[in-house]
């Protein structure tokens, strides 16, 4: 007997090379039966509640107050409060210490928060363990270290706080969102009333521990639970000067709309159709992997995600065969299994949605590729999707599907890509794939989007500003240019 025929006796070759599962453990997590509102540091008790669940097995988590009118006012008044009795007046040094301390905390207790995120929004853990978490705790970090040096941030201008930020937020990144938008609001000096979305709130109520655990003054920061009711209530309040939205573009234009002429402040980050643009002679492998983080990265619920791909003619065949083939290695399932690469779609309706724009692909005559997966009995779940054959005009290449559905068009010449790329109400965000450094800063200039990634796609840093055009909204989050529509400038 050979020394590798011994071998294979005692430890026989897998028949096949499936991860085995590798779950993260939920004891970290502490969830309270039923949830009230965060308001001037202590919790009020809700008239209403609904439950939220876990996606990814439709289990009940917990019971969430339904913010009323009244609810909303009480916030109001208590970020009013503080906002007048000291909040707004203490040096930016001072402010600056309580969002190092949130940071901290942030950092401390990431993994409690990332399980918690999975759990209740079907992300996979390794996304929000690696990206979510993270990305909140630097940007806390990040505006504080902005709070005592606005006076330089804007010279001669005179920055002030602008008062009382309403903040309404979606369920793609609960905590991430809600870092987007409390930390350059505090650090500026204002205070805050936000509400999670009605699906993914629990992020967001953990989050009140941490504020207390910091010992932020209470009223500086309110969370307000519920739907869009109760978004409409904090939008349509008079004592609120800004709001700051991030969501659909048919919520963000009604928005618009009921503010128009009322003097408030306003930032809408909505919706995206990104082009991801690959030329001929772009690393075809490296991509590939753009290209699914681009558009599976999250289920696709990404507003910027990369949901075009718009390749070369001369490497489509190429592309896409590599594109189907990676497609069969992306692990579907339990978002907790820190294997899982696309975790459960965030909810019935977005489930439904989904399906329906991939049902109109088929009917207008797109050809539809889905890797083999078993996908899980019980919860929401979507196979990563691939389109081909698909014109222009169709819905799937014109309208957000917010799910891991790819179409994939042609072109021929760098023209031809910005024309189809820029062919869109949105203009969010778009990526472009090329080894030619000056083909990339042509493109960059042409593109209509906010955000222009440069072979690669779907990375975030505080440091840099991220908004749209058209109708992805207006106003800018992150890096010094997320910090004006928190001030106001005395002239
Ligand atoms: P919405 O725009 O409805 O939700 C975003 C936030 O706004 C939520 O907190 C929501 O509350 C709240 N809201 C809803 N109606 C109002 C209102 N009239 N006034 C004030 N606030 C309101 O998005 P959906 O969650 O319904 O998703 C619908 C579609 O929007 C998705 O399929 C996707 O295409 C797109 N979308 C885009 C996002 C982006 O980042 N660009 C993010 C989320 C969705 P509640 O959750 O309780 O309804």
């Amino acid at each position: 007997m050979t020394d590798i025929e011994q071998k294979r006796d005692r430890a026989p070759v897998p028949k096949d090379w499936a991860y085995a599962p590798a779950p993260e453990s939920r004891d970290i997590v502490r969830l309270r039966e039923r949830y009230g509102h965060f308001v001037g540091g202590e919790w009020l008790e809700p008239t209403e509640t609904y439950e939220t669940i876990s996606p990814a097995t439709e289990e009940q988590l917990a019971l969430i107050g339904q913010g009323t009118e009244q609810d909303v006012d009480r916030a109001v008044t208590a970020a009013r409060e503080a906002f007048a009795n000291g909040w707004s007046g203490l040096p930016g040094s001072e402010r600056a210490k309580y969002l190092f301390r949130i940071a901290r905390i942030l950092q401390e207790r990431s993994r409690e928060f990332a399980v918690l995120e999975s759990l209740n929004g079907g992300k996979p853990i390794k996304e929000s363990r690696d990206v979510d978490l993270p990305l909140a705790a630097a940007h806390f970090f990040y505006y504080a270290g902005w709070a005592d040096k606005l006076e330089y941030a804007f010279p001669n201008r005179r920055p002030k706080p602008v008062g009382v930020a309403g903040q309404i937020i979606p369920w793609n990144f609960p905590l991430l969102m809600l870092a987007w938008k409390i930390a350059p609001a505090i650090a500026c000096g204002n205070t805050v009333v936000l509400k999670p979305a009605e699906t993914t709130p629990l992020t967001a109520l953990l989050f009140c521990d941490v504020l207390r655990q910091a010992e932020l003054p209470p009223g500086v920061v309110n969370i307000v639970t519920g739907d869009g009711r109760t978004g409409a209530a904090i939008v349509d309040h008079e004592g609120v000067d800004k709001i700051a939205f991030t969501g659909s573009t048919e919520v963000g234009k009604a928005i618009q709309r009921r503010l128009a002429g009322t003097g408030k402040k306003l930032t809408l980050e909505l919706g995206g159709k990104a082009a991801n643009i690959v030329f001929d002679d772009s690393a075809l492998d490296q991509a590939v992997e753009g290209i699914v983080n681009g558009i599976y990265f999250n289920q696709g619920h990404v507003c910027c995600a990369g949901s075009r791909l718009f390749a070369q003619e001369s490497i489509y065949e190429p592309l896409v065969e590599k594109l189907k083939r990676r497609l069969e290695t992306l692990r579907v399932g339990d978002p907790l299994d820190k294997n899982t690469d696309v975790g459960a779609i965030n909810s019935q309706f977005q489930l439904e949605k989904i399906q329906e724009l991939v049902e109109a692909g088929k009917e207008e005559g797109a050809e539809i590729y889905q890797p083999h997966c078993r996908l899980p009995e019980k919860g929401y779940w979507f196979v990563p999707t691939v389109f081909t054959n698909v014109a222009q005009s169709y819905r799937i290449a014109q309208e957000e599907i917010f799910g891991p559905v790819l179409s994939v068009l042609t072109f021929r010449t760098p023209e031809e890509a910005v024309e189809k790329a820029n062919n869109t109400p949105y203009g969010l965000s778009a990526g472009v794939w090329t080894e030619k450094g000056s083909r990339i800063l042509w493109m960059a200039q042409q593109l209509r989007a906010g955000v222009v990634w440069a072979n690669t796609f779907n990375r975030f840093d505080p440091t840099s500003p991220f908004g749209g055009y058209k109708e992805s909204g207006f106003g800018r989050e992150g890096g010094l240019h997320g910090l004006e529509p928190y001030l106001r400038f005395d002239e």
